[in-house]
């Protein structure tokens, strides 16, 4: 089992300044993390990303890096965008500014590959994009941008959709999450809109997959062709493709409520389907806000993961869980993680008894 810390690297500097800090990682076996190097509100200085990995090298851990392209501001609880040249703010179908979520532009892709390339040349095999890589929020109809700029992009693709009224208006009723009573000409048009959101993506990981870093994409709990996600064509587009599953349920009460669990255990098998052999996957082992998924949920939410066959554990983000108790559940647990084996299928989960994790 391989488990990976995300961090800033302000937390692991600040971190590895700290008594006993490396030991204690490397107690729960740890074996490396995942470094924020690039976000969409500043640039992160190439000279930290490197003492950040030469720290992490000298104490025997890995270094990867984690982007946050589109969305994520440099802090999570920030209501603000910052934006570069030739990027915009997606648009919902009513037209109003998106929050935490960026249009897949030409210029966006651009300056995300010449990142990559700066992570070459520092040595950092591995980078994967946060779940905020999507054309669409959490669940809910198809998604994407509606911006004029955005819409004229799709007819100039799919021309035998250019009429002169073509507009949001002309979407809306075809986006609907549940697709029934559609024509069959809605039905195309509702397939050819989720494809070219989902070409944004997939073209998205295939330009900023460059030799001698692993690329991967990190998928929303229940993100799929309506967010832009088309996880087999992503396959296609990125062969070598790391994935991370979505999970969501960061915090106590998500994860304790009635049919959660459940639908945690679904969403991670449906995605697991979909990106084949499991040593290209990740769990989704958030706690979020810091300290509201409880040490003993967390080993719950490990456990369930394990019994799904997820093989690698993905904690995310040291920040959110630096008290000592997490460490001590790790450490105590370990072994009883790697020795869960994995039993849930899409078949079994009805006679599954989630409160006995
Ligand atoms: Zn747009």
């Amino acid at each position: 089992m391989d488990m990976r810390a995300c961090a800033a690297p302000d937390t692991i500097l600040h971190g590895s300044e700290s008594a006993g800090w490396m030991k204690k990682m490397r107690g729960c076996r740890i074996r490396g993390f995942f470094v924020t190097v690039y976000d969409v509100s500043e640039e992160i200085d190439p000279e930290k990303i490197a003492r950040v990995k030469r720290i992490l090298d000298g104490e025997g851990f890995e270094t990867w890096g984690i982007g946050l392209p589109v969305g994520h501001p440099a802090g999570l609880d920030t209501p603000r965008f910052t934006y570069h040249e030739g990027w915009h703010v997606r648009r919902d179908i009513d037209g109003n500014e998106c929050r935490w979520c960026n249009a897949v532009t030409d210029r966006l892709i651009r300056d995300a590959r010449e990142r990559v390339l700066i992570l070459r040349e520092l040595g950092i095999p591995v980078m994967f994009w946060d779940d905020d890589l999507r054309a669409g929020n959490y669940e809910g109809d198809v998604q994407g941008c509606f911006c004029s700029e955005c819409l004229a992009k799709f007819v100039r693709a799919y021309p035998e959709f250019d009429r002169k009224d073509f507009g949001r208006e002309t979407l809306r009723p075809v986006l609907k999450k549940d697709p029934a009573g559609l024509s069959e000409e809605e039905l195309a048009l509702r397939e050819a809109w989720m494809d070219f959101i989902s070409a944004g993506i997939t073209r998205f990981m295939r330009e900023t997959t460059v030799e001698g870093v692993r690329n991967g994409i990190m998928v929303m709990h229940r993100g799929d062709r309506r967010h832009g996600i088309d996880i087999p064509a992503i396959r296609k587009a990125c062969p070598g493709c790391l994935f991370r599953v979505g999970e969501l349920m960061f915090d106590d009460r998500s994860f304790e409520a009635p049919g959660n669990k459940r639908a945690l255990a679904e969403g991670v098998l449906r995605h697991m389907a979909l990106m084949g052999d499991p040593e290209r996957i990740w769990s989704e082992s958030t706690v979020y806000p810091h300290g509201a998924l409880t040490p003993e949920n967390l080993r719950k939410k490990i456990v369930l993961e394990r019994k799904c066959g997820l093989r690698n554990i993905n904690l995310m983000g040291v920040e959110r869980m630096n008290s000592d108790a997490y460490y001590e559940m790790l450490e105590k647990n370990v072994r009883a993680f790697e020795e869960t084996e994995p039993c849930l299928t899409p078949g079994n989960l009805d006679g599954f008894d989630f409160e006995t994790l």
